[in-house]
């Protein structure tokens, strides 16, 4: 069992998971996060049976409380935009269960934070703490916080503060992430208004005319409620939020030529959020010294593989199983390199195929992304 003293930045999806997985291997950790509480913000997050498995190894409560909100789709089908042609479809559920160890779960971000965040104390998560600057000069590492003369000192500092990661900047400089010209729009219709709608308890994506066009659609709330993601090229909209309204109107417009079944989805429509997209390359290096990165911090991606929150749970699970029996600081460096080297190749090629867009289009293997173990993969 490791004893260090263990800081991470953002109490995120992959933070609350790497927080859960190094308090369970006897480490002391903190959490520090920059809002003053958890939000019920956003609204889906999709975990594929490689994240769900990931998750599932944090425990049976986080593994009861994500089943008991999510939402289990029936399969994983391909559409095409104009013919509504199906050109491919996979069985999730209990079939994904059988082959990869797990089902594709959709949820609620807000419900997963909780269930993240029930497993773990409380009084270890400081809110109000947003991480400003960064000192690895010396022993361990120490970070300062907004409005804080005294710096906090560390064995380990793990940057899970997201796309704008301050950690990533102190370690490897500053840099913007990238409009990528693609705006996205998000919306929660009661599932009794689209019954109609063919396989609506399935994950479906319809490919538009180009690979920036796209409607996903997948049940929410146990299927109560059916989640409706549609991107689109619009490079005059450059605002990154996830709480921003759109226009019902311009969301229908952008889809007008689309199969009648996509646009019965849209006219379902109240109300929907509006947030311009943002990337970034892949990075050489996550980790320098006793400082190392893990999900959107190092990795962020399109979401067109819907595999943001997964990659950063099993950058978490991996992380966590590598400082595992690490008790003497001076061997933290060598751990993180090893878990960069365990985890890199495979969120790259993840964050490069995500900007492409074309996987799964009509068949193709799922199995490297599904079947993929973090619980399991052996340590380097
Ligand atoms: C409020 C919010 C709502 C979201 N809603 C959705 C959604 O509906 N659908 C979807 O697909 N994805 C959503 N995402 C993004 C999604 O959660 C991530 O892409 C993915 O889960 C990877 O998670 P992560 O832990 O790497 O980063 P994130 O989930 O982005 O978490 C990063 C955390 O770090 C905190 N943070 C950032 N900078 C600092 C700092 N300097 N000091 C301290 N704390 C800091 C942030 O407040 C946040 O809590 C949302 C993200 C956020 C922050």
């Amino acid at each position: 069992m490791g004893q260090l003293n263990i800081g991470i930045v953002g109490a995120g999806i992959g933070g609350l998971a790497a927080a859960n997985a190094l308090h369970q291997a006897g480490h002391d950790v903190v959490v520090f996060e920059q809002a003053k509480q958890f939000f019920r913000v956003g609204a889906d997050i999709n975990l594929t049976p490689n994240a769900v498995r990931a998750l599932d190894g944090l425990g049976p409560d986080i593994a009861r409380a994500a089943r008991a909100s999510g939402a289990r789709p029936t399969h994983r089908i391909s559409r095409l935009w104009d013919s509504g042609e199906e050109t491919s479809r996979l069985p999730m559920s209990d079939e994904a269960e059988r082959k990869y160890g797990a089902p594709q779960l959709t949820i609620h971000r807000a419900d997963l934070l909780a269930a993240l965040a029930d497993a773990f104390p409380l009084e270890r998560v400081r809110f109000d703490h947003r991480a400003e600057s960064i000192d690895a000069r010396g022993q361990g590492v120490s970070v300062r916080f907004k409005g804080q003369r005294e710096a906090t000192t560390l064995d380990v500092l793990i940057g899970a503060d997201g796309i704008h990661s301050v950690v990533r900047s102190a370690m490897f400089g500053a840099e913007s992430p990238r409009f990528t010209g693609v705006v996205a729009f998000r919306a929660v219709v009661p599932t009794e208004r689209v019954k109609d709608v063919p396989d609506i308890a399935a994950f479906t994506k319809w490919w538009g005319p180009s690979p920036e066009s796209q409607i996903v659609t997948f049940p929410l709330n146990q299927g109560r409620d059916t989640f409706i993601f549609a991107t689109t090229a619009q490079d005059s909209w450059h605002e990154e939020s996830w709480t921003t309204a759109g226009n019902v109107d311009e969301l229908r417009g952008f889809y007008a030529d689309f199969h009648p079944d996509a646009r019965a989805l849209l006219d379902a429509c109240d109300t929907v959020l509006k947030t311009a997209l943002y990337e970034r390359d892949p990075l050489a290096h996550w980790s320098a010294g006793p400082m190392t990165l893990l999900g959107d911090a190092c990795h962020p991606m399109m979401p067109f593989m819907a595999q943001g929150a997964g990659m950063a749970i099993e950058d978490a699970v991996v992380l966590a199983r590598n400082l595992a029996d690490v008790a003497d600081p001076s061997a933290v460096p060598a751990a993180l390199a090893r878990y960069e080297a365990m985890r890199i190749e495979r969120a790259s090629r993840i964050q490069l195929a995500s900007r492409g867009n074309q996987w799964l289009k009509a068949g193709g293997n799922a199995d490297w992304v599904y079947g993929y173990d973090a619980w399991g993969v052996p340590l380097a």
